[in-house]
């Protein structure tokens, strides 16, 4: 698995799909994340959740990292000069990699290169990413957000956070676990464990956005709870990049 994740990326094995990120005041998709996808020449396409691990073990989650990275500013930047709505582009990052020595140089670079404006950059991070080393993870999170780089709190409610420092770090955007949408319309556990997310984070002013969004009854509970942003199958599923663009050239302009 190791040399082969080695040739797929000196091969360009790797692409990047892109997901709707919906404002549910105005029903417009708002931003866009990037999710990795590895096209094996013979295999077929591997999803992330089969190799992002192994890319994590065994380091090589820097340089797939970076790519990615880079691809998904460049991507939005193009998007952007083709006059398509401004969308801000989410990119997930892996615990090795926010916490390798330079991450924030990479992410000058591929926010140079590209030409996009800082603050159509979001970087989604997870609670085991942040809590761990707290004290030390402060320092990027605050170079970034100097940046103008946005943050979020990726699969929230599944890691531990400490809510004194969800206050003081820059994060501006908590995405609620998928398994807490799945069955947010059956499960009162479920419901419950949202709506006080929800709350909270209008409470600490940030933005929420609730994942794996699947059916009609979900999306009317969140948007009664205030819920902010969604993004789920209900929307679209993750498609191409000129997918992506259709669906942002087939959208009003706000
Ligand atoms: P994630 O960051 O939580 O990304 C959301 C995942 O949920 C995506 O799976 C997406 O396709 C899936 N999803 C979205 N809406 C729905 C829905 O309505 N129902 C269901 N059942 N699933 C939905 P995907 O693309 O397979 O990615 C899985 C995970 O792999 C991601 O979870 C993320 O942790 C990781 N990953 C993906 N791309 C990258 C990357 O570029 N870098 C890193 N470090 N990790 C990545
Ligand atoms: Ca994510
Ligand atoms: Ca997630
Ligand atoms: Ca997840």
């Amino acid at each position: 698995m190791e040399s082969n994740l080695r040739r797929a990326l000196v091969q360009n094995e790797f692409i990047l799909h892109y997901q709707p990120l919906v404002n549910l005041e105005t029903g417009l998709i708002i931003g866009v994340e990037a999710l990795i996808r590895w096209l094996h020449p013979e295999l077929g396409v591997i999803m992330p959740d089969r190799f992002i691990h192994v890319a994590e073990e065994t380091g090589l989650i820097n340089p797939i990292g970076d790519w990615v990275l880079c691809e998904a500013c460049r991507q939005a930047q193009a998007w952007c000069d083709e006059g398509l709505p401004p969308v801000f582009m989410a990119v997930n990052v892996a615990p090795v990699q926010f916490r390798q020595s330079g991450f924030i140089e990479v992410v000058a670079g591929a926010l140079a290169t590209s030409g996009l404006e800082p603050g159509r950059l979001e970087l989604e991070l997870t609670e085991r990413t942040v809590m761990h080393d707290a004290d030390i993870n402060m320092g990027t999170l605050s170079a970034l957000h100097r940046m103008g780089v946005e943050l979020s709190l990726d699969d929230f409610g599944t890691g531990y956070s400490s809510l004194a420092y969800l206050k003081r770090f820059p994060v501006g955007k908590l995405k609620i676990d998928r398994s807490f949408v799945n069955d947010l319309e059956t499960d009162p556990d479920d419901w419950a464990i949202a709506s006080t997310i929800v709350s909270m984070g209008r409470s600490l002013r940030m933005t929420v956005l609730a994942e794996g969004v699947e059916k009609p009854e979900q999306l009317t509970l969140l948007r009664k709870m205030g819920c902010d942003m969604a993004q789920g199958y209900l929307f679209s599923r993750p498609v191409s990049a000129e997918g992506m663009a259709d669906m942002l050239r087939r959208q009003p302009f706000v």
